[in-house]
């Protein structure tokens, strides 16, 4: 195990979270045993995995004195909202830049926006390639104020985000030594690729013996190869680590997109319902369903999948309640 140096943290979430097993779930054709990581408590409203890397990027905006974060993403996006709960708890002031317009009715994570004091810009989908030079000029229109601002990019995904998954891995090492457990796979889904990049990273420094697979909700795996790399690049340079970024193993499993980013076909709803019914585990439509459905579709294909030999799978349950409400039609209670 390398020796690592965290750098400064705040404790926001509720941590350790829980390891489980499913038990009542039946998986179709396989005897793999599928734990699942609860990071969908690490907190109530500010569930889910964005926090474990917002405690890094909070820390860094303290000591840089900034009192405004300004971040950005989708309407119904779990890390902006995480960022407002947070922003409101510690003081701060949240600026959000959502990708679209604004809606008539604000619900799920957006209402918690509001409910939490954000401030928004609604950007629209056209101008969305340009939305990190707004970011940039917000950052500026605060500083001529005498007001310092950090500008977080999507999902909190870069150097300092990359935290979040490497101290989880910390954390997986425990789990797994008190469950005696050594899972061949942690499965999770991927969107902005700082949850997967940090667990790649972390699974390497604190020699975990299993290796990561991350299903992609947008994008496609080229990109998530890209942007890894590029982040554990600027990682290595920034905290003077030396993980060798070319040796680096990026799994990203594709076709499990569906129609697209936050859309989900009928299987996914109907995943989603019987999990819940079945566990009393809540999916979304958005990440954790499409990924827990690409888990059981991979597994379905034995030694032909992406999860080939898998006896214990982790899924790392990422989190994502909130975007369930504002879907509630595309469910089907009739049968
Ligand atoms: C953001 C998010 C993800 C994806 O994590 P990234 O680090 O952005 O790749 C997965 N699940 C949920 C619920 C999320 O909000």
């Amino acid at each position: 195990m390398t020796a690592v140096t965290f750098p400064n943290r705040l404790k926001l979430a509720s941590l350790p979270t829980p390891l489980t097993r499913l038990t009542r779930f039946e998986l179709i054709n396989s005897d793999t045993r599928v734990w699942v990581k609860h990071d969908e408590m690490t907190g109530t409203e500010i569930s889910g995995n964005k926090i474990r890397k917002l405690e890094f990027i909070f820390a860094e905006a303290e000591a840089h004195g900034c009192r405004t974060i300004i971040t950005c993403g989708g309407i119904q996006s779990n890390h902006c909202r995480a960022t407002a709960v947070m922003a409101a708890r510690l003081g701060y002031r949240a600026h959000l830049i959502l990708r679209g317009e604004k809606p008539t009715i604000m619900e799920g994570n957006l209402l918690m926006d509001y409910l939490a004091g954000a401030l928004i810009d609604y950007l629209p989908q056209e101008q969305w390639s340009t939305h990190t030079d707004l970011g940039q000029r917000l950052v500026e229109a605060y500083a001529s104020r005498g007001e310092k601002a950090l500008f977080v990019p999507i999902g909190a995904s870069d150097e300092i985000g990359l935290w979040g998954y490497i101290a989880a891995c910390y954390e997986l090492r425990e789990d797994f030594r008190q469950h005696n457990l050594q899972p061949d796979y942690i499965v999770c889904a991927t969107g902005s690729g700082g949850t997967q990049g940090g667990l790649i990273v972390g699974t390497e420094l604190f020699d975990l013996p299993s290796k990561v697979v991350a299903f992609n909700v947008c994008d496609n795996a080229t990109y998530f190869d890209r942007k890894i790399r590029d982040d554990v690049t600027r990682w290595n340079q920034r905290y003077k680590m030396n993980v060798d970024v070319g040796e680096l193993s990026v799994t990203t499993v594709e076709g499990y997109v569906g129609p697209g980013y936050g859309i989900a076909r009928p299987v996914v709803f109907e995943l989603i319902t019987e999990l819940a019914r079945t566990e009393g585990l809540f999916l979304d439509p958005v990440y954790t369903g499409k990924a827990f459905y690409g888990l059981l579709s991979e597994l379905a294909k034995r030694d032909d999948g992406a999860l080939a030999g898998a006896r214990d799978v982790v899924f790392i349950h990422t989190g994502g309640l909130f975007g369930v409400f504002p879907q509630q039609s595309n469910f089907d209670f009739t049968q």
